[in-house]
């Protein structure tokens, strides 16, 4: 497919890299491709960031067929922009589409368009340390429709966002609430998809979490609410007797391409690691007899997110004295060298991408 491109006329003000918040400031340009039955995805193009302009009958803001990905480019040591197993987010976005209905896109076209778009923006893709370039790509139904269906037409959109460390004053161990009275994601249902309907499902009871002073919810599974699921925004990880345990990817549960990499990594150093059903009970039970020696949250956006509080039926849990475990600061540590270009890359997860003159 051919991609057309649209330069802006001027450039908007570049952002202070040192002053970088999360997902505020958006790049000069953004991809946008468009879906009929009639022509497939067709249309691809960069052009000015710009607002879409929509019919207030538009599916998408109705009845919710939308999804998304999130990932970085980095900015290495020697002054290069690389993304971080972009492929997986690509494959990604295309399970999440069947599981809405929505047509797949072409995985190997759309991660050439992107590497396009950074390229055209480079000079957006920050410098300071541990600053990233956000991107977001989103698909969302555009019929002008009020009935229940998957849409006929879509719109397909790639935005930028520079953003700033996750920890500028260093690692910051996260209070978890976990709750057995609010669910995320049933089996059967959209657990597994990059959905904005996963995270309006979220908002209620991470609003109670925060009322009781913790920054983020653990989901137990929405049947039985004894089983581990996940943060919402990040996947879970525990250490118990040197293992690493984190729940299987069964359907109710996003596959985290992080949570992939820390236990591709795991697997890499001979540390032990076991996918499997844990109960919050098991949890307690291990921080009782002392087992339990650390509890890490998993995601693009944080990497990796120590857990210093767990917060249970009244009962608080201090993991690992309330400060960052050796196991979250080894990963976190050999993710980030990696996506920075400080380690050699064993795996082959690092796609340059080719700037313009
Ligand atoms: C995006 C996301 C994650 C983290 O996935 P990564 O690929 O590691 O960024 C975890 N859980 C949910 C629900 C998510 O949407």
């Amino acid at each position: 497919m051919e991609l057309k491109i649209t330069r802006v006329k001027t450039s908007k003000e570049l952002p202070d890299d040192s002053k970088l918040g999360f997902g505020q400031i958006f790049t000069d340009h953004m991809f946008n491709m468009d879906y009929t039955p009639e022509s497939g995805w067709h249309n691809a193009r960069i052009e000015p960031y710009a607002p879409i302009v929509m019919d207030p009958a538009t599916m998408v803001l109705h009845y919710g067929q939308a999804i998304f990905e999130g990932l970085k480019a980095y900015r290495t040591t020697n002054g290069k922009i690389q993304l971080f197993r972009p492929d997986r987010n690509m494959a990604r976005l295309n399970r999440s589409a069947q599981l809405v209905c929505i047509p797949k896109i072409d995985e190997g076209f759309v991660l050439h368009a992107l590497k396009k778009l950074i390229s055209m923006d480079k000079a957006w893709v920050p410098k300071a340390p541990e600053t990233s370039l956000y991107i977001r790509p989103t698909i969302v139904a555009m019929d002008p429709y009020l009935g229940v269906r998957p849409s006929h037409t879509y719109r397909f959109f790639i935005i930028l966002s520079p953003v700033g460390a996750y920890y500028p004053e260093g690692f910051n161990p996260v209070k978890i609430w976990v709750t057995d009275q609010y669910v995320r994601a049933v089996k059967g249902g959209l657990g597994e998809a990059k959905t904005p309907a996963n995270y309006a499902a979220s908002l209620y009871g991470a609003e109670v979490a925060k009322k009781a002073g913790y920054t983020q919810v653990l989901w137990l599974d929405a049947v039985e609410h004894r089983y581990i699921e996940e943060v919402g925004t990040m996947n879970i990880l525990f250490v118990i007797n040197g293992e690493i345990v984190t729940p299987p990817l069964k359907g109710s549960i996003l596959a985290g391409i992080t949570r992939d990499s820390v236990l591709t990594l795991a697997r890499h150093w001979n540390i032990p690691v076991t996918e499997r059903p844990i109960t919050i009970n098991e949890v307690i039970s291990a921080h009782k007899d002392g087992s339990l020696q650390e509890i890490f949250g998993s995601g693009t956006a944080a990497v990796i997110s120590p857990v210093s509080h767990l917060a249970w039926q009244g009962e608080v849990l201090t993991i690992a004295d309330g400060r960052v475990g050796p196991m979250a600061q080894k990963f976190y540590n050999a993710i980030t060298d990696i996506q920075y270009g400080r380690a050699e890359d064993p795996f082959g997860w690092v796609v340059p991408v080719e700037e313009e003159e």
